[in-house]
């Protein structure tokens, strides 16, 4: 009743689904069949040949409808995950509480979610209101019910080539709003995570958000502390690659979402040089993902935070260390304060670990040291992170360009790089090295593993 009446004032549609979807065909829709993957085709027809429904759903009919190649096709069907298993050569249950079905041709992943109910009053959830478990089937109208945003929650049917639009997503395409199905505090309630997707999928599609979908986030903001980190840690991923981090952040922090979520972002911010390292970071990875190159999280994670290790280095050396083991406990105490919140792999930190530890051994430039450095296994995201250093004044640019002309030389050129000597100092801002540890410095661990390049 109360809800009701809420919603009547806020102007909220119902939330328990609209049963009768608008149906748009090629000439409404204007969806290009030619964006389409033959594998997302051939996984709908194979479900409706066996006599279910089946369509492409969420994300990837909203890029159709944008114009945009889908980076991946997620399908929606009533066959259950034992009905749909057993049409596919290469499909795999994945998932204990809700299953899914994972679809595989090749190299090419498609994932196939049976039609969600909507019994979520009865579901378990945490003191704070989040939804613990679902896994009921329901049907179809249900399903998009509980989907996040109006744009998300659309059906494609490549053999019709109809859009299913049950809470107005055509319309919000086409004026640029991403707004959230039923009433916002509910659903952030239920999945703080939402809160993120409103502002990545913003920023990375340049929407304006609704209103009433943005105005709780500030206030409800810190419910996101009660997600299990290795949840928050893959959203953060998927802000950070978007293609749009740099807008992502920028909003994130203007709907007060940053808080606790990212420290660095608390602190680092407000230091002009941090401000312009992590400015550089992000816009070069957001070119690197628009040219389709890629980028590893290791490296980003490091450039984010860079300036905390780098504030930890010099108070460690002030407290007496040496310098090598002063980078190695900084680099510690970062990522330890991290995995709390963002629960990052380990795969992760140890790229990080790498990329920040050669960052003094870039400085040695005599005798056998640049050679071993040239043959380090990350070398190149190593030296990638070097040149951001430069770009953003932290260290003198000569030192960036030295490096570039010794990792193209041949080996004369090389020769006369290091016997030329290098620009005294090259580090402006690194803390004083009150000790030489060559042991320590050579115990960056080889990670196996992509390169930033
Ligand atoms: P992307 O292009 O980044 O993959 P996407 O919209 O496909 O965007 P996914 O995380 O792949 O995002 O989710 C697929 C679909 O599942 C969404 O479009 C949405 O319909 C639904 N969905 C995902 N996460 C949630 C959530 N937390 N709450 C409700 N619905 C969700
Ligand atoms: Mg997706």
């Amino acid at each position: 009743m109360i809800n009701k009446f809420i919603r009547k004032i806020l102007g909220v549609k119902k939330s328990t689904g609209n049963k009768n979807p608008l149906v748009l065909g090629p000439k409404e829709h204007g969806i290009d069949p030619k964006l389409l993957s033959n594998n997302a085709i051939r996984v709908t027809q194979t479900l409706q040949d066996a006599g279910y429904k089946a369509f492409v759903v969420g994300g990837a009919v909203r890029d159709l409808l944008l114009g945009v190649k889908p980076k991946d096709f997620d399908i929606a069907t009533n066959a259950t995950p034992e009905q749909t298993k057993k049409l596919f050569r290469r499909a795999f249950i994945i998932g204990k509480r809700f299953q899914i079905v994972h679809v595989m041709f090749g190299q090419d992943l498609l994932e196939v979610t049976t039609f969600r109910g909507t019994t979520l009053a009865d579901a378990p959830k945490d003191e704070h209101g989040r939804v613990l478990r679902d896994n009921t089937f329901g049907l179809q109208h249900e399903d998009a019910v509980r989907r996040d945003f109006t744009i998300n929650a659309m059906y494609y049917d490549p053999a019709t080539q109809t859009v299913l639009d049950y809470h107005g997503g055509i319309a919000d395409i086409r004026k640029k709003i991403l707004r959230i199905i039923g009433v916002p505090e509910e659903r952030y309630r239920e999945d703080p995570v939402r809160m993120l997707r409103v502002v990545r999928f913003a920023a990375r599609l340049g929407f304006n958000i609704d209103d009433a979908t943005s105005a709780p986030i500030e206030e409800m903001a810190p419910l996101i502390n009660n997600v299990p980190s290795a949840r928050v840690f893959d959203e953060m991923l998927k802000l950070l690659m978007s293609g749009q981090a740099l807008a992502c952040l920028m909003q994130l922090r203007k709907q007060g979402l940053h808080h606790g979520l990212l420290p660095l972002l608390d602190v680092v911010l407000k230091q002009p040089v941090a401000t312009k390292f992590i400015t550089l970071a992000l816009a070069s990875t957001d070119k690197r993902i628009h040219e389709g190159k890629p980028v590893s999280p290791g490296f980003l994670f490091a450039a984010l935070l860079w300036h905390q290790v780098l504030e930890k280095w010099t108070a460690y050396q002030a407290a007496g260390e040496y310098a090598i083991p002063a980078l190695h406990l900084a680099a510690d105490a970062v990522l330890e304060a991290q995995t709390d919140k963002l629960a990052l792999q380990r795969k992760i930190g140890s790229d990080m670990r790498d990329i920040w530890a050669m960052q003094p051994r870039f400085e040695r430039r005599t005798g056998k040291t640049p050679y071993k450095l040239l043959e380090h296994l990350r070398f190149r995201a190593g030296y990638d992170f070097l040149l951001l250093r430069c770009e953003a004044g932290e260290i003198d640019a000569e030192i960036g360009r030295w490096w570039t002309d010794f990792a193209a030389g041949d080996a004369d050129q090389r020769e006369a790089l290091l016997a030329a000597k290098p620009a005294a100092g090259g580090a402006k801002k690194r803390p004083a090295r009150r000790g030489r540890n060559r042991s320590a410095a050579s115990t960056a661990t080889a990670a196996s593993g992509d390169s930033n390049e």
